[in-house]
């Protein structure tokens, strides 16, 4: 099974203006390469100025965030249906949203549904804190985390197609924003307990599904998971905001 190589870069709450954002977007088309499919995630209100700088590239557009809701009375959140205008995908779970805004495995489910029934992409985020990876626990975690979600897909995806827009994201919690990944050896044990549970658990075919890895990547540091078995890209977070950077991670996934 071939699957996508695919580098997403989540610029998280910066640049912290439209022009930066502008910019940056136009660097990172101007380094993106052919061989990767390559996305940003700018923050969501920079969304429709980004989309319009990368209009005419190959670089895709992910939103960070989005609501469990379809529409309705549910101030300062974004539907899914909204960003169908302009982006590719969202992230769905990344551990900031489930640290700071409260997010837990039902609502990130009733996102994911919302993300893949509007036609989007989803990129499912997962991943142990550490004092759980301390505890060899990271399998439970990855099982647990993914129930909620595989349960919500076995109740919407009548035809099978909802999980051709389906990627996951193994972000250990301990590695993003730290400086220090985890090995490659790690994330490849994490794809396999990920693709186990797709499949004894959601009945997906798991070699379908890409896995990134996302925690603390480099430019110097991607090479170990382009090489990692099953591992099919990277979602990078503060070495995204330099688009030179950026670069060397998408070369290594090249
Ligand atoms: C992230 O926020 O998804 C992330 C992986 O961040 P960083 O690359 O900065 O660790």
């Amino acid at each position: 099974m071939t699957r996508p190589r695919i580098v997403i870069g989540n610029w998280k709450m910066n640049p912290l203006t439209p022009a930066a954002a502008t910019t940056l977007a136009t660097a990172v088309a101007r380094e993106a390469g052919r061989v990767v499919r390559v996305g940003v995630a700018p923050p969501a209100l920079f969304i429709p100025v980004v989309a319009e700088v990368l209009r005419e590239t190959r670089v895709g557009i992910y939103a960070q965030d989005v609501s469990a809701e379809e529409k309705g009375a549910f101030t300062g959140q974004i539907a899914a249906t909204m960003l169908t205008s302009y982006v590719n995908g969202t992230l769905v779970g990344h551990s900031e949203a489930r640290r700071y805004l409260g997010d837990d495995d039902e609502r990130v489910a009733k996102k994911l549904i919302q993300v893949l029934r509007a036609g989007l992409e989803a990129v499912l985020c997962i991943g142990e804190r550490e004092d759980e990876f301390d505890a060899g626990a990271t399998e439970d975690v990855l099982a647990a985390q993914l129930g909620a979600p595989l349960h919500a897909l076995s109740e919407s995806d009548r035809d099978g197609r909802m999980t051709e827009r389906f990627v996951i994201a193994y972000e250990p919690v301990w590695a993003i924003g730290t400086g220090r990944p985890a090995t490659g050896e790690h994330a490849t044990a994490a794809t396999k307990t990920i693709r186990r549970v797709l499949e004894e658990d959601g009945g997906i075919d798991g070699d379908a599904i890409p896995i990134l890895y996302g925690g603390s990547v480099t430019a110097s540091g991607a090479i170990e998971f382009a090489k990692a078995e099953g591992i099919d890209g990277a979602l990078v977070g503060g070495a995204s905001l330099k688009a030179e950077e950026f670069a060397g991670i998408v070369r290594a996934f090249a």
